[in-house]
């Protein structure tokens, strides 16, 4: 691992996420929702910040950083499609761009779909991926500005990272997601096991955060729509995955 990762709950039920490339300990801030958690952290841990990534406009993500600035002066990177919604950006990046934290390597990765300009940041050495509201444990960000084409295309990217990649995404949903996952394919014994791994957790008030990409292909039901047995289990054989992904998205949204 190339960097120190630390999960930081904010507001009713969002993360954020502290980076620390362990070479030269810059520090990186995935998210702001709000500053007095994330300073707290930092201050534990003697940490700057050196850079916040900004995933989406939304203001359960961006609402903690004017604080943020004002305290450290960290370089503020975010979607250049998205510019004229995000706060002030010092670095404004389109897919396929990269930029370094340190000596690790970060990617963009366009995942529209939950807003238009919502992007990914991923971190091949260190296996990890930061989705906020795009892939999330179990589910998937609701289409607030997006077609459920620009969905699956964005999700079809994350599925086709490395399998052991690890996903970061920005809210404790995963007990309410597994719920639903199981109601659409109860008998896929890799979501029961984790759905039960889930309740557990979250009884002792553990975060479910990150997971496994590996698990996500095995149990989301958002990354399933294209397999033959997922689509039978619908009801969908005949669909073509996109259409199979936007009737669960619909199904989801009234469940
Ligand atoms: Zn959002
Ligand atoms: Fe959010």
């Amino acid at each position: 691992m190339t960097l120190e990762i630390i999960t930081i709950p904010c507001l009713a039920d969002n993360y954020a996420f502290l980076l620390r490339d362990k070479a030269t300990g810059k520090v990186a801030l995935v998210d702001a929702p709000e500053s007095y958690p994330i300073e707290a952290a930092l201050k534990e841990k003697g940490w700057g910040l050196d850079m916040v990534l900004l995933t989406h406009h939304h203001y359960d993500h961006v609402d903690g950083l004017p604080e943020l600035v004002a305290e450290y002066h960290p370089v503020v990177v975010g979607a250049k499609a998205d510019a004229c919604r995000l706060p002030s950006l010092d670095l404004a990046l389109n897919e396929g761009d990269t930029f370094m934290l340190g000596e690790t390597k970060g990617h963009v990765i366009d995942v529209s779909g939950h807003t238009i300009g919502h992007i990914a940041f991923n971190f091949p050495s260190a296996h990890a991926v930061f989705t906020a509201d795009s892939l999330m444990a179990l589910g998937c960000g609701r289409l607030f500005e997006g077609t459920p084409e620009m969905m699956w295309g964005s999700l079809s990217k994350l599925a086709a990272l490395p399998p052991d990649t690890v996903v970061y995404s920005g809210h404790e949903y995963t007990a309410s997601n597994a719920k639903f996952a199981l109601s659409v394919e109860p008998e896929n014994a890799a979501l029961q096991s984790r759905a039960q791994n889930i309740a557990s957790k979250r009884a002792q008030g553990v975060a479910t955060i990150p997971s496994t990409l590996s698990e996500e292909l095995a149990t989301n039901p958002f990354l399933r729509a294209a397999l033959p047995e997922f689509k039978s289990a619908v009801g969908m054989s005949d669909s073509s995955d996109v259409d199979v992904f936007a009737a669960i998205r619909k199904r989801k949204d009234n469940f």
